[in-house]
């Protein structure tokens, strides 16, 4: 079965692990930093935490945001639950925006009339999570021009797009959020096989959360309440987490970011490959915004309802028998069962649920063969015929 996503994992990177093996410190040592550094550096990022997963970089950029009991977090329902569930880690209330449908990305129309509704009913979230969904960016300066005068802070969830570029500047930078959050989970651009970051140009945010990682226990005699009694002193100061990266994960981190270009690369030459191949196929194709370039950690394609009669499930079973690992990205998050026990249901986000309905995801990953890449076309023309 041809994966619709998979690690590429290569000697540097194995060299690169078996040399923090060897080496005096497996975690808290030098390697996290160093990994943290390079990615500020490429994004242009004044801060950098890395942590044991995306999930919990959403968690803490929660907290660091103050998001508690009685607030509200609103995010997209077509992405990974992750997004929403931070929300509810933190005691606060999820709701969602519906999705473009053009981009399946955070519809700024949809936004604007919620935040006018809201405002009437006096229910404005504190905190957005803008997903890049598939690796390309939203339109973080409309996010951010609509939710400013309000107050709202804004996570951006890039867990698809690290190396993804928007309006000329690379996704990470925070020029129009507050944090953004990248995941090294092993289908995503780069790994560290669990591992996630949070970058920002806020120090204080950065420091919460890097406190927060590990136990709430400062030793920076600054954020101390005590001073030092000595050079052994530490002060836990908040309720924090065991959410630390190790070093045999950063050292895989750092080795597989300076492979990130020629991941992108391949990823990009796919997407153009599909472009070209199923250009006359009854589907919807991937739309691009000109001021985005996307990642790419996703090739989602529509069946076009005007152009063909074959179901999704239909496609998606002959996929799947022609050894073809397609998948579906994602199941409306407020249609799972957690979110309709807490009072969603079936029909509230229309075009997220449109999407869901048509949607198939197909292999990209830079692993993926020109031989393999011409089945998955064939198959799906034959699956459409
Ligand atoms: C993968 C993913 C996450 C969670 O990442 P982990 O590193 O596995 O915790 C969160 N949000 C989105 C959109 C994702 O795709």
């Amino acid at each position: 079965m041809i994966p619709y996503g998979r690690q590429n994992v290569d000697q540097s990177d194995c060299d690169a692990v078996l040399e923090v093996l060897r080496s005096d410190f497996l975690t808290q040592g030098p390697m996290v930093p160093r990994f943290e550094q390079a990615l500020a550096a490429r994004v242009s990022a004044a801060h950098a935490v890395a942590v044991n997963s995306a999930t919990s970089a959403l968690h803490l950029a929660c907290l660091a945001l103050e998001l508690g009991p009685g607030d509200r977090l609103w995010t997209v329902p077509n992405t990974f639950v992750a997004s929403a569930n931070c929300a509810r880690y933190c005691g606060a209330e999820v709701d969602f925006v519906d999705i473009d449908p053009q981009t399946y990305n955070l519809s700024t129309s949809a936004l604007a009339s919620k935040l006018q509704e809201a405002e009437r009913s006096g229910s404005l979230p504190k905190v957005l999570v803008a997903v890049h969904f598939a690796g390309q960016s939203c339109d973080m300066a409309a996010v951010r021009a609509l939710t400013r005068s309000y107050g709202i802070r804004i996570i951006e969830d890039a867990s698809h797009a690290v190396g993804g570029r928007y309006q000329g500047s690379e996704v990470g930078g925070c020029a129009h959020s507050d944090i953004t959050v990248f995941s090294f989970h092993p289908v995503k651009i780069i790994t560290t096989g669990e591992g996630g970051m949070a970058l920002t140009n806020d120090a204080r945010l950065a420091s919460r959360m890097r406190r927060l990682r590990s136990h709430g226990i400062t030793r920076d005699v600054d954020e101390m309440e005590r001073r030092g009694e000595g050079a052994w002193y530490y002060e836990q100061v908040d309720l924090g987490f065991n959410y630390r990266m190790t070093d045999l994960q950063a050292a895989l981190g750092l080795s597989q970011y300076r492979r990130l270009d020629e991941f992108l690369a391949r990823r990009r030459e796919i997407a153009r490959r599909y472009q070209e191949l199923l250009a006359d196929v009854p589907l919807i194709l991937p739309f691009q915004r000109p001021d985005t370039e996307s990642a790419f950690h996703l090739y989602v394609v529509q069946i076009d309802p005007t152009r063909t009669s074959t179901s999704r499930a239909v496609v998606f079973a002959r996929m799947r028998k022609a050894g073809v690992g397609v998948n579906v990205h994602y199941v409306p998050v407020h249609m799972q069962p957690y979110y309709v026990r807490r009072g969603f249901r079936v029909g509230q986000y229309p075009e997220a649920e449109k999407y869901y309905s048509r949607a198939i995801t197909v292999p990209i990953h830079p692993l993926l063969s020109s031989s393999e890449l011409d089945h998955v076309a064939a198959a799906l023309r034959q699956a459409l015929d």
